[in-house]
């Protein structure tokens, strides 16, 4: 039975529709969200949008999006003796060869925990043994991993980061795809603020912070028609109820005490300069990438070489640029299901082929 929440929720839609539906404007409207994308692949929002109004996903699912290097790194240090602990997902994305869940069948020591404060309670409890928390994330993870190194993190504990940070990305899409404006994550927003994001009302581009009920999404892509019409580009905020101008000051304080920006590499865009977090001087002291570099490298350079010669299947990297959709990949749904997952975008249930799959019609 449908709830009065529910029922209101309905009807705000169907207004919302009605008034895109009214005399729309064609466009290309980029998400960088896993949840966006799980929000209007559930409730089948393109199907109702007008055809020439068009919603992109981007880069948003920071599973998809940690490169090859980095998952190779976590799995060779893991075969090495150093029990890995990470997020669930990253256990299922496969390296160039093998994933952490594949490394983990043959013998290595992989754990999955859901917070950093997880894998800090298990390196304390096992003084005898060394552990590397692999960390991804956006900006609404990093905080975390900031506030627990500033705690102090055990002695038998490093850090892997692959952290990235969304607007450097999204400036690096508009040179890269055809789009006209975007909907920016409001969870990173919650964080970040909406000041970050200003830059695009100079390069002509609208943004709205959007929420994450199908109603959220709907009034984002509203409020980028509206501006489109207009022909003007701001920065909107639709998701004040969490979302401030100035972020949240003391998780910026946190992050920016840690960690400096760097140059990184997204899976399917390449080197982007300025978009990752990578520890401060100070803290070299447990950034596994650093301490173990002299275990890991060689092994690295002979699986890039190898991932050359590779056969792709896997389309995710143009997926994760709007370039195509989950349908355009052969085995989608065939040979690749969450089940049996054979590039990142179907691990993550943030992955755009993931919830393609999960709320396909059949
Ligand atoms: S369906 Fe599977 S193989 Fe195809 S792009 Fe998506 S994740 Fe990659």
């Amino acid at each position: 039975m449908i709830s009065e929440i529910e029922k209101k929720a309905v009807d705000i839609q169907k207004k919302l529709l009605e008034k895109i539906n009214e005399n729309p404007k064609p466009a290309r409207i980029m998400h960088i969200c896993g949840t966006h994308e799980r929000t209007i692949a559930k409730y089948g929002l393109r199907s109702l949008l007008p055809k020439s109004v068009e919603v992109l996903s981007g880069p948003g699912c920071p599973v998809c999006v940690t490169p090859d290097d980095d998952i190779d790194t976590a799995i060779i240090l893991a075969k090495k003796g150093y029990t890995v602990i990470t997020f669930g997902d990253m256990l299922r994305v496969p390296g160039t060869e093998e994933s952490l869940f594949d490394a983990r069948s043959s013998g290595a020591d992989v754990r999955m925990v859901y917070s950093i404060d997880d894998a800090v309670k298990i390196a304390k409890g096992n003084p005898e043994k060394e552990f590397i928390f692999f960390a991804i994330g956006f900006e609404t993870t990093i905080p975390m991993t900031a506030a627990a190194v500033k705690r102090g993190i055990p002695e038998n504990m490093k850090i892997l980061t692959s952290f990235k940070q969304t607007p450097p990305a999204m400036e690096f899409l508009i040179r890269d795809i055809n789009v006209d404006a975007f909907i920016a994550p409001g969870h990173v927003a919650a964080i970040t603020g909406t000041n970050n994001l200003k830059f695009f009302e100079e390069k002509g581009y609208p943004v709205v912070v959007a929420g994450f009920e199908s109603y959220d999404v709907l009034y984002a892509i509203l409020l980028l028609e509206n501006q489109l019409k207009q022909n003007i580009a701001k920065v909107e905020n639709a998701y004040p109820r969490v979302v401030k101008e100035e972020g949240n000051k003391i998780a910026l304080k946190m992050i920016d005490d840690v960690f400096e920006t760097s140059d990184s590499e997204w899976r399917g865009l390449g080197i982007i300069p300025k978009s990752s977090f990578i520890f401060r001087k100070e803290y070299e002291n447990i950034d596994a990438g650093i301490q173990y570099k002299d275990y890991y490298t060689k092994e690295l350079e002979e699986l890039r070489e190898k991932r050359k010669s590779k056969k792709k299947n896997c389309i995710c990297a143009l997926i994760l640029t709007g370039k195509k959709t989950p349908e355009n990949c052969p085995v989608f749904g065939k040979q690749c299901t969450p089940a049996s997952p054979i590039g990142p975008c179907m691990v993550s249930d943030e992955g755009m082929c993931h919830n393609w799959y999960r709320y396909r019609k059949v």
